[in-house]
């Protein structure tokens, strides 16, 4: 068999009060990496840790400069912690890994053989989930809708090992809590996206960062996702488009009335009359967002990801 290629591998952990499982995570991926990869960086983020997560790695990088520390001054979470690291990794290859020990190190150099296979973004997909029901049927849910709505078939959205080309992470814009949606804004992008079975342990030490509220908050990002990456450059067509069918139901109903009045009727205050008024006050608000909307992106400069760029210098 042909050996693998070999890449230059910056792993990124975002933690927040992970003291006790630090020193074995540490231990688990350096054995890995030094088998698997070319050069390796660990880009540890630590998100406003109030334990002794920090000492720890600051003492990792005292015997290892292989270790990088981004050390947050407030706990800011999860997206902004993986955002810092992609624009620090130098690496060819980018894996990202809980600090919690519930992701094993030891299938990392899977992943990033799938990418050899010619995919941009590989991702974890932990079938055998070892977390509490409350946690893993949201989850279901969570995933199934992501999936239909965002057309990326992934069985598992969230999970926190993953492997990407570089050129993914340093295109995606990871803020607020969007890196559940990273799959759905690389495919967006035109990436190619993979996945691939990993094993889950239980969380051994410290607690869970997310309790069930998470779902809703999913809800409305999986929302702000679907509008960013489809409709982000053209909101007048959709907003548009609504306030056009307000304003025609309304303006219809109106001249209804009208036709009444001119036919020699009395004009009373109906239900149906009050209905068509309001809908035409709602297709003003809805356009007039719209072209709020419309403003903001003629003001936004649209960036592209390319495949290939060939040009000449003139
Ligand atoms: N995390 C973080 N900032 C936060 C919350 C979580 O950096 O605000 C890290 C956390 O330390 C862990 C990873 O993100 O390494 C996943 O978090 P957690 O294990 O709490 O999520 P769960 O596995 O319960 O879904
Ligand atoms: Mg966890």
């Amino acid at each position: 068999m042909e050996e693998a290629k070999k890449h230059c591998v910056s792993v990124v952990i975002p933690l927040y009060n992970e003291e006790r499982s630090l020193d074995e995570l540490y231990r688990r991926l350096t054995a890995v990496l030094e088998g698997a990869a070319a050069r390796h960086e660990l880009i540890f983020v630590d998100d406003g840790s109030t334990d002794g997560s920090l000492e720890i790695i600051r003492r990792l990088r005292s015997g290892d400069r292989r270790v990088k520390i981004i050390g947050f001054s407030r706990n800011y979470g999860k997206s902004p912690a993986l955002s810092e690291g992609f624009r620090a990794a130098r690496g060819d290859v980018v894996v990202t890994i809980d600090a919690d020990l519930q992701d094993n190190p030891d299938e990392i150099p899977g992943l990033i053989a799938r990418l050899d296979d010619g995919y941009d973004l590989v991702s974890g997909w932990k079938q055998d989930r070892k977390d509490p029901i409350t946690k893993t049927w949201p989850s279901k849910l969570f995933n199934a809708v992501t999936s239909l709505a965002s057309g990326i078939r992934l069985h598992d959205f969230n999970c926190g090992l993953k492997a990407y080309r570089v050129d993914v992470v340093k295109r995606v814009r990871v803020y607020g809590e969007l890196h559940r949606f990273i799959p759905v804004l690389a495919g967006w992008e035109g990436f190619r996206i993979g996945e691939q079975r990993v094993s889950h342990s239980e969380r051994r030490f410290g607690r869970s960062k997310y309790g069930a509220s998470r779902l809703l908050n999913g809800m409305f990002d999986l929302m702000t996702v679907m509008f960013i990456t489809r409709r982000a450059t053209t909101p007048l067509h959709l907003f548009g488009r609504i306030a056009f069918l307000f304003l025609a139901g309304g303006g219809l109903i109106n001249l209804y009335f009208l036709v009444q009045w001119i036919m020699g009727e009395g004009l009373h205050v109906r239900p149906l009359m009050v209905l068509g008024l309001i809908m035409i006050v709602i297709s003003i608000q809805i356009g007039s967002i719209g072209l709020l909307a419309e403003l903001q992106s003629s003001t936004m400069q649209q960036t592209f990801s390319y495949r290939e760029y060939e040009v000449d210098d003139q």
